[in-house]
């Protein structure tokens, strides 16, 4: 098998060789394998301290108390704990939810769950470019709500919604219900690592991390909750206690410590990644701008630069996929909908139709891709695009 370029780094990132490394040395007899919760010995001791760092790094990394942090195994099942931890709660009368429609399906087919539950939930519709409206948000809220669930960072586009300005304008709604918490949620699987967050700054009462996304391991993430909030999360699962209750299960010293050193590598190169991703994002935008009919989907300015999402017209993004196969792994719609060809529901909902919807393909890269690698994709897919525009001519 030919190996193809690797420019799908919005479904997963390939890992850091040194979180690889690190992990290794959770595993065997030799190494840190103990149950963290094994406090009668010594092993489980060091194996929970190892627990505890890796805790604590990555709240250094968020800007947030580490006993605010309740790892699980990823952005998915932090996004479950939020949405139904709350909309469950003992605590909770209230029954309305606003999410946007641009949001990962693991908030959305939570969310579409919790309506079969006698939960309302409103999706709000963004701008064009792929930015919810902060007055529409406004406007949406009533005195049924208990929950605003936002992503900070687009899986398809890389649009940043602006989070900090949202969870300001909440803070100040809240003053209009003194009886109960309007509760912010943030889905930052794709921002951690490679955007500054805040959350010694920013009032945010909940945050979705994934540890796949920034270099570490699948099947690893955690729930940022505000110290005070906690109590009031129902748990998914019953079990041993771990994680306050919350979170049931032997801790994964391997992921976590795995997760841990890809967010401290991340913290550390997050400018040099920054830029590097810049360029290549310029790279390739000049490259495909020589040819016609392209277009760039979701906001150009507020956004990742790793996450290109492009449409070329009368070319089907399926017929691109089929003939570049061996040559490039990218992606279009979603990444989840495997084997499905479904149009994007994040570029309907920013009212793309016709051949820009169909046509869209998602370009992601990060840390490892190279300038050469970039300009060989572009060249690739320039070539590829005016193949297919001749053949659709001599039909
Ligand atoms: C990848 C992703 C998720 C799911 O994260 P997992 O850790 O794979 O469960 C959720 N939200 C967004 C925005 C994502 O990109």
């Amino acid at each position: 098998m030919t190996h193809p370029l690797y420019l799908d780094y919005a479904a997963t990132t390939p890992m850091a060789p040194e979180v690889a490394l690190a992990m290794a040395q959770c595993l065997t007899l030799e190494g840190d394998f103990a149950n963290p919760a094994s406090l009668q010995h010594s092993l489980g001791e060091r194996a929970y301290h190892l627990v505890e760092t890796a805790r604590s790094d990555i709240a250094e990394l968020l800007k947030c108390k580490a006993s605010d942090l309740i790892f699980t195994s990823g952005a998915t099942e932090a996004n479950n704990l939020a949405l139904k931890g709350l909309a469950f709660s003992p605590q909770n009368t209230l029954k309305h939810i606003i999410t946007s429609a641009t949001e990962h399906k693991a908030i959305l087919d939570t969310c579409h769950s919790l309506e079969t539950q006698g939960f309302t939930v409103t999706y709000l519709k963004p701008d064009h470019n792929g930015l919810i409206n902060l007055e529409t948000l406004l406007e949406a809220i009533t005195p049924d709500t208990f929950l605003v669930s936002l992503m900070h960072v687009n899986n398809e586009t890389g649009v940043i919604q602006n989070i900090e300005a949202i969870a300001q304008a909440l803070q100040e709604r809240q003053q209009a219900f003194p009886n109960h918490t309007l509760y912010f949620h943030v889905d930052a699987a794709q921002s951690v690592g490679k955007l500054a967050i805040d959350l010694s700054q920013t009032p945010i009462d909940l945050l979705s991390v994934s540890a796949h996304k920034c270099y570490g391991p699948k099947g690893i993430g955690c729930l940022y909750i505000r110290n005070r909030k906690r109590q009031h999360l129902m748990p998914l699962m019953q079990g041993g206690g771990q994680e306050f209750g919350l979170r049931p299960g032997t801790l994964p010293t391997h992921q976590i410590i795995g997760m841990a050193t890809a967010f401290k590598l991340a913290a550390h190169s997050l400018e040099k990644d920054q830029q590097h991703a810049e360029q290549l994002a310029q790279f390739l935008t000049e490259q495909l701008n020589t040819l016609k009919g392209v277009h760039f989907n979701g906001d150009q300015q507020q956004k990742l630069a790793s996450i290109i999402n492009i449409s070329f017209d009368d070319v089907g993004s399926d017929s691109l996929m089929i003939h570049l196969k061996d040559q490039l792994a990218i992606a279009n719609g979603s990444a989840c909908n495997t084997g499905t060809i479904e149009a994007s529901h994040v570029l309907r909902a920013m009212g793309i139709e016709g051949d820009r919807l169909y046509g869209a393909v998602r370009i992601s890269f990060g840390r490892y891709t190279t300038a050469q690698a970039i300009q060989q994709a572009g060249q690739t897919l320039y070539n590829e695009v005016l193949r297919l525009r001749q053949l659709a001519l001599e039909l």
